[in-house]
């Protein structure tokens, strides 16, 4: 027998609910913020995510879907959504449009992890960047459009993580300190952060492993050297966050995995005691056109992990709606009364009316147990008797009452 690949999952129709409830209420705000939908392809040129991500990060090093196509063109399965979106936007000349272009998307992401509960090799992020603008007003709208997406799906139990990581000019400064401070715990660093000291310091303040803390506990923080435009830009993310009356926590050690963030980086995390699982993580990469060949364009993004929203509103018990259910279920005996069952499910579906027609020679009493497993209001049965009489029986399956009333009505009947 075949299984779905490790770190992978088949999403059946009990779990799509969930998947059709977070997309429409992306889809919704979207739409209310101004962000319109984009699509990329599922691969990329490899390069596009080994150049935008940078090595020294472990989506580069240890993580991508590589392959080489039949023409020997080495590709990659979608990493994360950002680096093609700005692909997109520079291939297609979006840079023409009234600036900041806003974009959305929903779709797989391809990570070869260590499989564990919220973390897949495959998995779905809803992704929006706002791309052509420094403006910190435009960072506090997109931390307050997760904060309503979140908020909107009944998810409450969250923290909004919130730092500056400066730019060019001031994070160098800020790495040699860091370089530093951390050389002097080198052997006691678990051996991720002796390769991170070298080739992506930032990234050491993100160790959650224990023989790291101590050195992280006492590490300078970046908020000491920024230089005064990036100081300036954080301070004014800050008040708008205010202004909006969203409630954030600093947190000086979040540098997020991806190397092209600069100045705002955020992530909201669940409350929950020992959660380390983002939902949602995102900021500004106002480097990352001008790295893919544009001119230098600032842009603000974030993306959230669906497989991990599903998760917790699992945990939070949030309400979501079922998806609709068949209305009724068309039950028959015998090969005319079947043929009139057909016609029948044709002209409901013809009029909007979702049913189930059973299929086979079941026995009436097989025909009703599924109409019950199916949940539907009603069953409609036709008989010998009532092919005759051009009729059908109308069960209501809440209270088992029924009636007899003519085929020609039953839309009317169901429509009510
Ligand atoms: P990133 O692209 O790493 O910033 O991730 C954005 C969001 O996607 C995270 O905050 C998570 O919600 C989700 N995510 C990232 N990696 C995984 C994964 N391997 N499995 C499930 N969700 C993930």
């Amino acid at each position: 027998m075949y299984k779905a690949p490790r770190g992978t999952s088949d999403i059946l129709p009990q779990e799509q609910a969930y998947w059709k409830y977070i997309e429409e209420k992306a889809a919704y705000l979207c739409q209310l913020y101004g962000f319109q939908p984009v699509a990329t392809p599922i691969f990329e040129d490899s390069q596009l995510f080994a150049r935008t991500i940078s090595g020294g990060t472990d989506i580069v090093d240890k993580e991508m879907y590589i392959f080489e196509d039949r023409s020997g063109q080495k590709l990659a399965l979608r990493a994360e959504g950002t680096a093609p979106v700005c692909r997109a936007y520079l291939e297609h000349g979006l840079f023409n449009l009234s600036q900041p272009v806003k974009l959305y998307y929903i779709g797989p992401a391809f990570r070869y992890e260590r499989p564990q509960a919220g973390r897949y090799r495959q998995h779905h992020q809803f992704g929006v960047e706002a791309i052509g603008s420094a403006d910190p007003a435009l960072d506090a709208e997109v931390i307050e459009l997760a904060q309503r997406f979140l908020l909107s799906l009944g998810l409450s139990r969250f923290y909004i993580h919130l730092n500056s990581i400066g730019c060019n000019l001031c994070q160098p400064n800020y790495i040699e300190a860091l370089q530093h401070h951390y050389s002097g715990y080198r052997a006691h660093l678990c051996p991720d952060c002796q390769t991170r000291l070298l080739k992506n310091p930032l990234r050491l303040l993100d160790c959650k492993k224990a023989s790291c803390q101590k050195a992280a506990e006492t590490a300078p923080k970046i908020l000491d050297f920024l230089c005064p435009e990036c100081q300036s830009h954080f301070q004014s993310v800050q008040q708008y966050l205010k202004t909006l009356g969203i409630p954030f926590k600093l947190n000086h050690r979040l540098v997020r995995g991806l190397d092209y963030y600069t100045r705002t980086v955020f992530e909201v995390v669940p409350q929950k005691e020992g959660a380390q699982s983002a939902l949602l993580g995102g900021g500004r990469y106002d480097n990352l056109i001008e790295q893919l060949g544009g001119k230098p364009t600032p842009a603000v993004g974030f993306a959230s992990g669906i497989e991990r929203l599903i998760l917790n509103l699992k945990e939070e018990k949030a309400n979501t709606p079922p998806l609709p259910k068949p209305v009724a279920c068309i039950a028959y005996l015998g090969e005319e009364a079947k043929n009139e069952a057909i016609k029948l499910a044709s002209e409901l579906r013809q009029a909007g009316i979702a049913v189930i027609k059973t299929t086979g020679d079941k026995s009436l009493k097989g025909q009703l147990r599924q109409a019950n497993s199916l949940g539907t209001n009603y069953a409609i049965i036709i008989g010998e008797r009532e092919v005759r009489a051009q009729s059908a029986i109308l069960r209501d399956m809440m209270n088992n009452k029924q009636k007899i009333v003519p085929l020609s009505e039953i839309t009317a009947a169901l429509s009510q």
